[in-house]
């Protein structure tokens, strides 16, 4: 495509009149203007094309552009728009059948919603009737959403300011080796403290007052931490032994991110929750869509009394279009099986190639199309490159790591002293040597701030 400034400028300039835009300080942030995308590329008004190893938020599992998607939700325009949630229709039919089809286990009905957030708010709400408790449990390095229980939730800063104290939100830590909270030296000695903290946990709360677990399978944007084995299962295990409801959020872990269309089938043999919450990945956020998976049990609960909640736009025919079309275009693509490969045969090999040449890299972990970088200034004592929750003058070597990657040319996932590697599911392999090339040039800048 031809550059164009002056639209760009334009573009630029109506943004900074007046859009708000979300987590920052207004008058602190330059968006910058893009001009089109296709694939796992996009480009500004100036000339310039990136590699998106950012996948938006985590979302556009089959890139930018699908030619099938966009075909499906244009047809989907033209024949009906929208309809009301109460009606039985066929896009939202299709949909729900198409994700209870995949999802684990007994998980059979599908609750839809706008996105990841409503579709905690919601999990919640259905764990709380359902057991009649107040409480649930979530893990600190957590992201839920930023609606009311889910931002209570959500086990990072993004809290604090929207904490309300009252949310019947009690917070634990899951195993984390690399950082540990549990002076473990190995994943079988992190996973049983971790279990055994959960525990206590819940005997100090009392179980009678615990509606439910809710975990990311993998969490993401805390930092792609890998459960060892035994975890989720043992977790399982504990909410069977208490009558609590096990909630899995695969918000970002879903649809084909981690190689298999859930985190959940990965570990111990496959996870079955009570509820797995979706989002994102489910139509590659090519119209806002996300939902709940019921279990028999839950859904049972709401069978003859009915559910209390719901949305204007639940199941949006649009948004059920566009799964429907991405989750056939994953089929006929092998999108799954892609993640999978790419992520063992070349990023896998890549990262550990990086970590073992530049100091700035503490550790590589993931699987799939799901990578993080622990960035630090020191292998040794793995202090972070930059401190938690790091602004400013502070954040600096973070900053300079970023603008180095988009001087290559590659859009980079950056959170505190993290880079995450989470490029298009179908991205290829020539895409992929590119991302990871312009990554190990990047990193260099990093390595001048490390001890
Ligand atoms: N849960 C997880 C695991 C997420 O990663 C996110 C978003 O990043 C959410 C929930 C919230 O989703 P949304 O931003 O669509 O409300």
């Amino acid at each position: 495509p031809q550059p164009n400034p002056q639209v760009g400028a334009a573009v630029k300039a109506a943004d900074r009149a007046h859009v708000f835009h979300s987590w920052s300080a207004q008058e602190m942030i330059d968006p910058l203007a893009v001009a089109g995308a296709e694939g796992s590329y996009f480009w500004d008004y100036d000339g310039n094309r990136y590699l998106d190893f950012t996948s938006g938020l985590v979302f556009t599992n089959i890139g930018y552009q699908h030619p099938k998607v966009v075909a499906a939700i244009q047809e989907q325009a033209a024949t009906m728009t929208t309809f009301a949630p109460a009606f039985a229709v066929e896009a939202r039919s299709e949909a729900a059948r198409l994700i209870a089809e995949r999802t684990p286990g007994d998980l059979d009905k599908i609750f839809f919603t706008n996105g990841g957030a409503e579709a905690v708010e919601n999990a919640t709400r259905m764990a709380r009737l359902h057991t009649g408790r107040p409480k649930v449990l979530s893990a600190y390095r957590s992201y839920h959403g930023a609606t009311s229980a889910a931002i209570n939730l959500t086990g990072d800063p993004r809290r604090w300011p929207s904490d309300n104290g009252t949310a019947g939100v009690v917070h634990f830590w899951a195993p984390f080796l690399y950082r540990s909270p549990f002076y473990a030296e190995n994943e079988r000695q992190e996973c049983e403290r971790a279990l055994q903290h959960l525990e206590d946990t819940i005997a100090f709360e009392g179980p009678q007052t615990i509606a439910a677990i809710i975990l990311e399978s993998v969490p993401g944007t805390a930092g792609i931490m890998i459960p060892p084995p035994g975890y989720l299962k043992g977790v399982r295990e504990i909410c069977d032994r208490h009558g609590i409801v096990f909630i899995l959020d695969e918000v970002m872990a879903g649809f084909g991110r981690t190689g298999k269309w859930f985190a959940a089938d990965h570990f111990d043999g496959g996870i079955v929750p009570d509820l797995l919450t979706f989002a994102k990945g489910v139509n590659s956020g090519y119209v806002p869509l996300g939902g709940v998976a019921i279990s028999s049990a839950i859904a049972e609960t709401f069978a003859r009394r009915p559910y209390p909640g719901g949305l204007t736009y639940s199941g949006h025919p649009l948004a059920c279009a566009a799964a429907v079309a991405t989750i056939n275009v994953m089929e006929e693509e092998g999108v799954v099986e892609n993640a999978a490969r790419v992520g063992t045969e070349i990023i896998a090999p890549a990262l550990a190639e990086l970590a073992e040449r530049h100091p700035s890299v503490g550790e590589v972990r993931g699987l799939g199309m799901f990578w993080a970088l622990e960035l630090v200034k020191d292998k040794e004592t793995r202090e972070p490159l930059v401190p938690y929750n790091a602004t400013g003058a502070a954040n600096a070597p973070m900053a300079a790591f970023g603008a180095a990657a988009k001087k290559q040319g590659l859009w980079p996932f950056i959170n505190m002293n993290r880079t995450h590697v989470v490029p298009p599911c179908n991205i290829t392999d020539t895409e992929a040597k590119e991302g990871l090339a312009a990554l190990d040039a990047a990193l260099t800048v990093a390595d001048e701030h490390t001890a």
